[in-house]
């Protein structure tokens, strides 16, 4: 995908501050930060949204799943807590169309989210 943010990240086109990455994902700070931390898990593989996932990428979401738990601990926030969210669409408030898990943490979150 020539023309998606993520994609370019991936590729080294744009370098973001990277705090983690393997061989199926990225993860590094979010631009704008909702939390003093904020991360966003980034597979390698571009899918553009959670309605675009089949059986043969589904591995994809617990390969983020594990990256955020780990990036969790790296960033020391995994006793107290932190939310992984994934939004879809419209409606979810997604704005880049390559999936991401955001990893918020520092804080306690409300609920219901807004
Ligand atoms: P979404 O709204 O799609 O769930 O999340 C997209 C996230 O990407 C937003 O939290 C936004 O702040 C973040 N973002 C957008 N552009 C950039 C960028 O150029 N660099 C980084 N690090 N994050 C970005
Ligand atoms: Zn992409």
């Amino acid at each position: 995908m020539t023309d998606c943010l993520f994609c370019k990240m991936v590729a080294g086109e744009i370098t973001p501050d990277t705090v983690y990455e393997n061989d199926d994902v990225l993860a590094f700070r979010d631009i704008n930060p909702q939390a003093s931390t904020h991360v966003l898990v980034v597979p390698r593989q571009h899918v553009a949204t959670l309605n675009d996932l089949d059986a043969a990428n589904a591995d994809l979401i617990g390969k983020m799943m594990l990256a955020a738990a780990a990036v969790a601990k790296q960033e020391g926030i995994a006793e107290q807590g932190y939310r992984t969210v994934m939004n879809c669409n419209a409606h979810g408030g997604q704005t880049v169309f390559h999936i991401h898990l955001h990893l918020l943490g520092g804080r306690a979150m409300g609920w219901p989210p807004g």
